[in-house]
This record gives C-alpha cells, sequence and structure tokens, in this order.
C-alpha cells in the first residue's frame, strides 16, 4: 500500500493517508512527552518496540474478538489500520491505583481496589486532557450515551483479556489508557496503540515499572524496560 501524504502529527505517531481512503498508515516515533509536552525526549528505538508490543496485543485481542482498526503491520515502525473518526476521549481503566488517580484522591500508589476503575478524559491539549462524565461528553458532542455505553463494554472485555495476557508473563496490568474510532460504516473500533507508553506495567515479583512513568519520572533504562516487555510478550 502506498504511503500519501501526513494528515496528522501527534506526540508519539504520524498518520498518513494512502491510495485507499478508507485504510491510514500509523508512523510509531522515537518521540516521548510527558505531562502535556512539558518533558521532551528521543528515546532510542521507542518506536520500533512500542509498534512490535503494540501489534503482538492488537493480534491477541482480534484473536478473542474485539474489533480493531488494526490490519497489518508494514515494517519496523509502520502499520497499516483502518481509517477512523476518532472519538475525542480517552478512556483509562485501572486494576490498581496509580498516577493521577493517586494524587488526585490521595490513595497511595498499588492499592488494590475491589472494582475495576473506568475513567474518561476530553481529548483536548489546550485543557490537559480534563477529566470528565458521561453527562459532559455527551454535553461535549464527544460522544452519544449509546456509544458510551459500547465503549465501557468493550473497555471491560479488553481489561479481562490484557490482565490475562500479562499475568502469563508475570506482569501486572496497572492501568492502561485507550482510544476508539468509528469506521466510515459506522462501527465502534479499538483505535490507537496499546504499549507501555500507554499502559502502567508492573513486574509481578519486584514491582518493578516496566512503562513510560521510566521516562516521566526520570528511573532510567527506559529503553531496556520497553525491550523487556517485548521479549516476554514474544516468548508466548
Ligand atoms: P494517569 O491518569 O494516572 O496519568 O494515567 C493512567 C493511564 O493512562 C496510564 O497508564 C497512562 O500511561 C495512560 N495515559 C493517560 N493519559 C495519557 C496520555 O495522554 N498519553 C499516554 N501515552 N498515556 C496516557
Amino acid at each position: 500500500m502506498k504511503q500519501l501524504e501526513k494528515i496528522y502529527e501527534g506526540k508519539a505517531k504520524q498518520i498518513y493517508r494512502t491510495e485507499d481512503e478508507n485504510l491510514i498508515i500509523m508512523h510509531y516515533k522515537d518521540d516521548a512527552t510527558a505531562y502535556n509536552g512539558i518533558k521532551k525526549a528521543q528515546i532510542k528505538e521507542k518506536g520500533t518496540l512500542n509498534n512490535k508490543i503494540s501489534t503482538i496485543i492488537y493480534k491477541y485481542l482480534i484473536a478473542k474478538g474485539i474489533p480493531t482498526h488494526y490490519i497489518e503491520t508494514i515494517n519496523d515502525c509502520d502499520q497499516l489500520c483502518k481509517k477512523v473518526t476518532i472519538f475525542p476521549l480517552e478512556v483509562i481503566c485501572r486494576n490498581y491505583v496509580a498516577g493521577s488517580m493517586s494524587k488526585r484522591l490521595g490513595i497511595p500508589e498499588g492499592t488494590k481496589p475491589e472494582n475495576v476503575i473506568f475513567e474518561i478524559c476530553y481529548k483536548n491539549d489546550t485543557l490537559g486532557d480534563p477529566l470528565i462524565n458521561d453527562h459532559h461528553a455527551v454535553a461535549l458532542k464527544a460522544a452519544t450515551y449509546d456509544e458510551l455505553k459500547e465503549i465501557y463494554k468493550l473497555t471491560s472485555e479488553i481489561n479481562e483479556y490484557l490482565k490475562e495476557l500479562f499475568s502469563k508473563v508475570g506482569i501486572i496490568l496497572v492501568d492502561f489508557k485507550i482510544e476508539f474510532g468509528k469506521t466510515f460504516d459506522g462501527k465502534i473500533v479499538l483505535a490507537d496503540e496499546i504499549s507501555p507508553d500507554t499502559a502502567r506495567l508492573w513486574d509481578e515479583k519486584t514491582h518493578d515499572k516496566l512503562d513510560k512513568d521510566r521516562f516521566r519520572r526520570d528511573l532510567g533504562h527506559v529503553t531496556e524496560a520497553y525491550q523487556e516487555i517485548y521479549k516476554r510478550l514474544g516468548s508466548l
């Protein structure tokens, strides 16, 4: 599939048009940002590793019956995907308390709540992706109540499948952020990447962080952590 002009550039990825109006090429960059773009760096091999990790995860979720935008991985940094209209929502799912939830509610990081926690944030860089609720999302025309119902159902299923996948390789899925889009025929599908950039992944035994918190919190060995996730998932 021939790559045509760039139609979007985000913090970690670029999107290109292709000869087929319903397909795009998603390019993974080595760029890393945190705190709404305030902290920036290049992380060696990050694009390639996230592409490979996300590929394994998407293939696994597709095999479980989750509808996604993924078609195929073309090379080290690029995937061919269905073109979708992204819902301007970040859907966050938490199995353990960490990050912004820990700070906001004063609950120690690593606490395991009895329930799974779902959050939505409004994707808007100027506003810093604020946490919103379903009623805000509907008022903002980001999604309808029916669409939100479907999005939460899929997120819950994805969480159960991903917890199972990561536990097989000795990793705790602490939390993750996903995005959804709508294809030209109106189907809601999982879109964007699932990688250590978008999920908190802790080693089951040591609780070592094997994700982007190594970059956010200056813990070092970022590439090594992503390599470890790829190695473990690749061993399945
Ligand atoms: P928190 O709200 O605690 O910062 O993030 C919760 C989860 O969602 C973490 O796994 C984090 O990596 C992911 N996440 C939240 N917002 C973003 C974002 O804007 N970009 C990326 N890559 N991940 C995010």
